[in-house]
């Protein structure tokens, strides 16, 4: 990163874009932490986007918690916050235009249709992960035939055209292929949500974010993303996935498995964790900014 640092790479933006379905736990500091130094490393602007398109998930107030918690360790944005919930409009945009350019189709499949259809197939549900969609209302399988329009999905390339790669600036090249792995996916849900994959993009691009600095549990996601990003004719930013925190049963921290909201008691002690997560070892000394100071010090000289 240091070399990465040293090119004259004008415009920064960075973001952390929390849902608020409860407090931030330790794992969620180190994505925001990390998003935040790589922004001030490199001069550049650090953005909070509220995603609370998946309403059924929020929880009221959360939004607020995060970004008290976040202002406790002095992570404070350089603009007010956005939320996904009031940008329904924009979204609607994107999925006009992937429906005009032929890459998006109404599905009329239930979840009991997919599973049956892959079980016709051999297929079953992998442990983590969703079923791939086994284009049962693709326009050239004729379509709906008749069925009720559930959710939108985005036709991805079949195979060999499917391949994404990208350069991650921490774990390097990627790839995925994304017919076999995920399948034409949703982008507007049955429930008429927006989908997270489409809402990220939109918004990322609207905002101008050059730099994805977030979790590597959501490594999967960035195919879909890019491709999203491709045939909305946006630009694709660079991404850095961070390490996974893992809680004392193995499983990585999340929200949905329970894990403890983070303790603030002493913000240095909580940013300390996260940096160790980073491989930023800093001693809880001295203040909030002062120990802010020395890791943007140490991301610019040692991060990845
Ligand atoms: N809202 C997503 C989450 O909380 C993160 C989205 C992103 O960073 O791309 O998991």
């Amino acid at each position: 990163m240091g070399r990465y640092l040293g090119r004259n790479l004008g415009r920064y933006v960075g973001r952390f874009a929390p849902s608020p379905t409860g407090p931030l736990h330790a794992g969620s500091l180190v994505a925001a932490l990390a998003s935040w130094l790589d922004a001030r490393a490199h001069g550049g602007t650090w953005l909070v986007r509220i995603e609370d398109v998946d309403l059924p998930r929020c929880v009221p107030g959360a939004d607020q918690i995060i970004l008290q918690q976040l202002a406790a360790c002095g992570l404070v944005p350089d603009t007010p916050p956005v939320y996904q919930s009031q940008r329904g409009t924009r979204y609607q945009g994107a999925l006009d235009q992937l429906i005009a350019t032929g890459h998006a189709y109404p599905c009329g499949c239930t979840r009991a249709d997919i599973a049956q259809a892959n079980a016709a197939l051999g297929l079953s549900k992998p442990r983590h992960g969703d079923l791939v969609y086994p284009g049962t209302c693709r326009p050239e399988r004729g379509g709906l035939k008749g069925k009720p329009a559930r959710a939108w999905r985005l036709q991805v390339p079949d195979a060999p055209h499917d391949l994404i790669t990208w350069q991650d600036r921490l774990l390097g090249g990627q790839c995925q292929h994304l017919s076999t792995a995920v399948g034409d996916f949703v982008i507007k849900r049955a429930d008429g949500l927006w989908a997270y994959q489409l809402a990220v993009v939109v918004d990322d691009a609207a905002q101008g974010v050059t730099d994805i600095v977030r979790g590597a549990d959501l490594c999967d996601n960035t195919p879909r993303q890019i491709l999203l990003q491709q045939w909305l004719n946006l630009p694709t930013p660079r991404y850095l996935h961070t390490p996974l925190v893992l809680g004392d049963n193995g499983e990585k921290l999340s929200k949905q498995n329970g894990a403890q909201a983070l303790d603030l008691s002493s913000p240095q002690q909580a940013l300390r964790l996260a940096g160790q997560a980073l491989g930023l070892d800093i001693a809880p000394q001295g203040t909030v900014a002062e120990w802010l100071m020395q890791a943007v010090r140490r991301w610019t000289s040692q991060a990845p």
